[in-house]
């Protein structure tokens, strides 16, 4: 089959994240089956109560190794799309790109991997090749996070698929999350004095919190934009009338850490600003909810994958500013790069596509990577 034609198998099978991923995995399994690989399920049941299943398939050789040399990642979820897109899951060609719901996030690194796979003699492995399926990237990394929680294996090299303009990406941000409830006391508005109000100080937290932001930027790290952990209040909300002191105000904090810096060290410094507030005025009472940490993830410039991918595609390595499950592979003792055809501005998008020459271009630098890792 040509990569093509395996792309538009993919996009036909829906496998939106709030669906269960299991069609899709049986695909992939027969696939990587008849191509020569050992398969092994990883089963979960998610939040909602939906079977999820990662895939490990592994081409093993003459000399079982436990240590997979590469691996190449992707994630089988999508994100949702509008029933008024009808050709969602119908691959449509035009101009040279192909347009489909997860054609270029991240279905397109799939069919690159698996046609490099069945391109390659598998009887000539001198080192293990693995090829890895996840669930519920778009909702968290949460397939991939399960594989590093189980030690599913564990590889010297990973390629994690996502659409880069198959520019390598050898490190990103982190992305973490905190619900925040500032506490109050309701009370008739013509008597302020009997209540505390939490959008007041709620407002005494955010100048705080701007303040945190500025300061994170005298920790900088080259080579991303911006250089430095940021941080964003997005969400807030609070109080019940116009005329009753407000009892609550919660608000939502998302911070994108550095690599190098603890994702908690961010999250401290407004823990720090909310006991120093309470210090000064005893009605200042807030919790905080840490809701999410993905580390970040640095892959030494140096990697003997980053050179690789630096050469066969012709550009430098980079970084990425969106999550993810690079963190996940190098908990599994991976040198992890980002790597994939197609472009993340057009991902998650009405129309999202994949050009075409990157879609073969990236089929023939897989095969080249499976020469010179695991041959
Ligand atoms: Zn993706």
């Amino acid at each position: 089959m040509t990569v093509q034609e395996t792309l538009k198998d993919l996009v036909a099978i829906d496998s939106v994240s709030a669906r269960s991923n299991a069609e899709i995995i049986s695909y992939l399994a027969k696939r990587c089956e008849t191509a020569g690989f050992t398969v092994k399920r990883f089963p979960y049941v998610d939040a909602a109560g939906v079977e999820k299943i990662n895939l490990v398939a592994v081409a093993q050789t003459s000399i079982s190794d436990p240590k997979t040399e590469l691996a190449l990642v992707g994630h089988t979820d999508t994100v949702p799309f509008h029933p008024a897109w009808i050709e969602a899951l119908r691959l449509t060609e035009k101009d040279g790109e192909l347009f489909g719901r997860g054609a270029c996030d991240t279905k397109a690194f799939i069919s690159s991997a698996l046609t490099a796979v069945e391109r390659t003699d598998l009887s000539k492995l001198k080192k293990p090749l693995a090829l890895v399926f996840t669930a519920d990237e778009e909702v968290g990394c949460l397939g991939a996070k399960r594989l590093a929680q189980a030690r599913a294996f564990t590889a010297r090299y990973a390629i994690v698929g996502e659409p880069t303009s198959l520019q390598p990406m050898r490190a990103g941000k982190g992305y973490c999350l905190a619900e925040i409830t500032v506490r109050g006391r309701e009370a008739h508005s013509a008597y302020p004095q009997l209540g505390a109000s939490a959008i007041f100080r709620a407002a005494r937290l955010l100048g705080r919190i701007e303040q945190i932001a500025d300061e994170l930027k005298h920790d900088q790290r080259a080579g991303f934009d911006p250089p430095y952990t940021t941080m964003n209040v997005g969400l807030i909300e609070g109080g019940t009338a116009k005329n009753i002191v407000a009892g609550e105000c919660r608000l939502t904090l998302e911070w994108r850490t550095i690599p190098g810096q603890e994702s908690d060290y961010a999250l401290d410094l407004v823990r720090q600003a909310a006991a120093d507030l309470h210090h000064q005025d005893a009605d200042f009472i807030c919790e905080i909810d840490a809701a999410r940490a993905d580390e970040s993830f640095e892959t030494r410039a140096d990697s003997e994958l980053v050179r690789f991918l630096e050469g066969s595609s012709g550009q430098a390595s980079g970084t990425v500013a969106f999550g993810t499950e690079a963190p996940s592979m190098i908990d599994l003792d991976a040198e992890a790069v980002v790597f994939g055809p197609g472009d993340i501005r057009v991902a998650h998008r009405t129309g999202e596509f994949v050009p075409i020459d990157q879609l073969n271009e990236c089929v023939g630098i897989l095969q080249q990577a499976i020469v010179r890792f695991c041959m």
